[in-house]
């Protein structure tokens, strides 16, 4: 038995301080509930559900682990109202909010007894967080896959530069798949890592076989954020991705890059595995990552790289 306890264990009733990031067509309820079978908080993904959708993955969750989860509601969502109100109604006990204001939904959460994690790419928005009543926050660096931050801020600058802007427990995410890199990131300030891409390789994740196959194979330099005069995104490099960034340096407007990118490009490539014209969402820790394992093992192996790490954490000769 792990006799490891701090705030953000104690926080969500978890084993070890890992956290399976909510990610859009891979993090369903038998991704989220084998993390937290494993000792960690698994996360379900809701910003690609419908509403029912949503409501059937958070009652499969319940019945598939005792254990604690949460759910993810990137705030850009189009029915966000239907989502907390499920969330609400289910009697989900943890939220991690990303992509929008934490202000908009932080207090009617915390109302109803709910845990509230916001996802933040700067301080700036790290502040907002805590004044906004959030229990911890998620500090988002460069290297993170999906979703990401204009101003580019790197894990390694974001993690020490938010831990000294707030007072709530700081989780670290962007660029972290091993034992060492969690053991880095704690160094740094985290109370906790989340982590993405290693959870996209795991044999209960929703994505697509030609995805998780992409994502072993993908090596340094092969993601890039894009996007950015929209919503910027790290994405594997494709033809569709190829395609944004010529249409990026011919100086392409606002409403011609949302024609390129239509509608569904997501689900597409992550969903359908259409590695050339889909998008495809991934971190760029992808390039050391080279096989599919079940999420229960990614857990166990990460903390028990942690522990070790911790018993002998740099070379000396
Ligand atoms: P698009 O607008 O291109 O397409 C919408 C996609 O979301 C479709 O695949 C659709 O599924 C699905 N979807 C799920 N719920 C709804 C809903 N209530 N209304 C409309 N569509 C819904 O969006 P993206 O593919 O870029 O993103 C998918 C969803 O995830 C969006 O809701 C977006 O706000 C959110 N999101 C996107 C992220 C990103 O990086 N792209 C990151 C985080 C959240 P179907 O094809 O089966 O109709």
């Amino acid at each position: 038995m792990n006799d490891f306890s701090n705030r953000i264990t104690k926080l969500f009733g978890i084993e070890y301080p890992i956290i399976q990031a909510g990610m859009i067509w891979a993090s369903g309820w038998r991704l989220a509930s084998a993390v937290s079978n494993a000792g960690g908080l698994g996360i379900i993904g809701s910003g690609s559900m419908y509403p029912d959708v949503l409501r059937e993955h958070i009652r499969n969750c319940k019945a598939a682990t005792k254990l604690p989860f949460g759910v993810n509601v990137p705030l850009l969502y189009p029915d966000i109202d239907k989502h907390i109100a499920i969330i609400i109604e289910e009697g989900v006990k943890i939220v991690f909010t990303s992509a929008g204001n934490p202000k908009t939904w932080t207090g009617i959460l915390k109302e109803k007894g709910i845990t509230v994690v916001h996802v933040v790419s700067s301080s700036k928005f790290a502040m907002k967080s805590e004044v906004a009543g959030c229990d911890a926050v998620v500090a988002e660096g460069f290297e993170a896959g999906g979703h990401n931050g204009r101003e580019e801020t790197t894990t390694m600058v974001l993690i020490p530069a938010v831990q000294q802007a707030v007072k709530v427990p700081v989780i670290a995410a962007g660029g972290i798949a091993t034992g060492r890199q969690m053991l880095a990131a704690m160094v740094l300030g985290a109370e906790g890592v989340q982590i993405g891409s290693r959870f996209v390789a795991s044999e209960e994740a929703s994505s697509h076989i030609n995805f998780k196959n992409e994502v072993v194979n993908a090596k340094e330099g092969d993601t890039q954020l894009t996007m950015k005069q929209l919503t910027p995104v790290r994405l594997l490099k494709n033809e569709f991705c190829n395609q944004v960034q010529e249409a990026e340096k011919r100086g392409a407007t606002v409403d011609e890059l949302k024609t390129l990118l239509g509608r569904a490009r997501a689900k597409k490539g992550m969903f359908e595995g259409d590695l050339e014209s889909g998008e495809l969402e991934i971190g760029q820790v992808s390039a050391i990552l080279d096989d599919i394992l079940p999420a229960g093992d990614i857990v166990k192996n990460v903390w028990k790289e942690f522990m070790s790490g911790l018993a002998n954490p740099v070379k000396l000769v």
